[in-house]
């Protein structure tokens, strides 16, 4: 199937319903892009990589209500939880989106965990996923098990074909096929006898950053909406069929070699590189706010009389009362330990929980760090590390090093052994 597009806006109208909040990359005041309500008028911004922020906010809002409580007319105390879950279509997510979305569900749907108010909205969400076309300098998503071409976790994943004129449409998912057939009325069948999508070539060096080509024109010259209330466009001929659906493949060129990493970060937890990298960062927050895999949240509260409602909020493990515990104890009041916390997370704690990293290499944190620190660069210097000559202290009894320690990491970037060397830094 292929949806042209001329026929994307048309679509979208379609989808957009009194029932169903549909979200779009967009350019939402200033220069922030993020997946915003779509309405006609909207700077929508298909053309971007990905977009500053991340989508994470319509799983896990940045302050989400949980309960109200209080006491009734009676006297009697209540506690009712708010579960505000409608519909939701996010149309344009990158596969490196949905991958982080596949880390939230790790973290608020698995081990015996299921959250209450996340799994609402997740059962809700129809995921629609583009595939990418030309990486930015700062993605990575194939060095960190990603494929900048497929989103396996999407429930409808389009790819856009070699002439830039379409995209080759299929549902991975049960959902994604039920949803496919309200969307016959934009799609063309594919000619008859090929199939969707076209043998993947090998990947090629990603171009360089948003070439024009490899740019998807938001809409141009949207099709005129037919006469039709409906906003359906008219059938297409059989002799309009497309030709062959080739689609376009790429490939990040920001690469980073993961090979042991996570099995020495077992072993560096006391190593001096944790000090020097804390020295560049400004405690700022924004690599945790950007980022699609961070869920840290702090709960609070508001009293009025006789009633109150409780809710959540984004947190940061990189704000020193992130730790800040009844009595004043704080077990990571340092920068230090923090910055080390983030990074270990990322690369090594969540994957001895889950299986993976919570790293999908988006990019986000590498665009936006205002001391440009870059977990890149980083994993880089890890790769160069030999668990021997390292200056590290021995692993502490809640990261024990691995029985048998990896062989070294082959290197992923210049093979001198050149520490992290962070560009003159906006000290804290
Ligand atoms: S690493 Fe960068 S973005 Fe993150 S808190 Fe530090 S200075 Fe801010
Ligand atoms: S750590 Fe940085 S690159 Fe990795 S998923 Fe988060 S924002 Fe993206």
């Amino acid at each position: 199937m292929l949806l042209p597009k001329d026929r994307l806006t048309p679509l979208l109208e379609h989808l957009q319903t009194p029932s169903v909040r549909l979200y779009v990359p967009a350019q939402a005041g200033g220069k922030t892009t993020r997946f915003a309500l779509y309405e006609p008028h909207i700077t929508t911004a298909f053309h971007l990589v990905n977009t500053a922020l991340p989508p994470k906010d319509l799983l896990f809002p940045q302050t989400q209500k949980m309960y109200r409580y209080g006491f009734d007319e009676a006297g009697v105390p209540y506690i009712d939880p708010i579960h505000d879950a409608d519909e939701v279509i996010v149309f344009g997510l990158r596969p490196c989106d949905m991958a982080s979305i596949e880390c939230m569900d790790a973290v608020f749907l698995t081990k015996g965990y299921v959250d209450e108010f996340y799994a609402p909205r997740r059962e809700r969400l129809l995921a629609v996923a583009i595939g990418c076309t030309a990486p930015a300098k700062t993605c990575f998503c194939d060095s960190m098990g990603g494929d900048a071409n497929e989103a396996p976790q999407a429930d409808i994943q389009l790819n856009e074909t070699v002439d830039g004129a379409a995209w080759v449409v299929r549902a991975n998912t049960a959902k994604g096929t039920d949803a496919l057939a309200s969307w016959s009325a934009y799609l063309l069948e594919e000619a008859p006898g090929e199939t969707a999508p076209a043998p993947a070539p090998a990947p090629a060096p990603a171009p360089a950053p948003a070439p024009a080509s490899a740019t998807p024109a938001p809409t141009p010259a949207p099709a005129p909406a037919p006469a039709s209330a409906s906003a359906t466009p008219a059938p297409t001929p059989a002799s309009a069929a497309p030709h062959t659906p080739e689609i376009k493949q790429t490939a990040c060129t920001l690469r980073v070699d993961m090979t042991g990493v996570k099995e020495k970060l077992d072993a560096l937890y006391e190593h001096e590189l944790w000090e020097r990298i804390a020295k560049k960062c400004v405690t700022c927050g924004t690599c945790t706010y950007v980022c699609p895999t961070c869920h840290c949240f702090d709960i609070g509260q508001e009293n009025r009389m006789r009633e109150g409602e409780r809710f959540r909020s984004w947190d940061s493990c990189m704000f020193s009362n992130y730790t800040l515990m009844a009595g004043h104890h704080n077990p990571r009041a340092d920068k230090m330990p923090r910055v080390r916390q983030r990074f270990l997370h990322k690369l090594c704690f969540f994957e001895d929980r889950y299986g993976r990293s919570l790293c999908v290499g988006c990019g986000r944190c590498v665009e936006q760090c205002p001391v440009a620190l870059d977990i890149t660069e980083l994993i880089d210097e890890i790769g160069r590390i030999t668990p021997s000559a390292s200056p590290s202290a021995p692993a502490p009894a809640s990261t024990p090093a691995p029985a048998s320690a990896p062989a070294p990491a082959p290197t992923t970037s210049a093979p001198s052994a050149a520490p992290l060397t962070p560009p003159p830094a906006k000290e804290a």
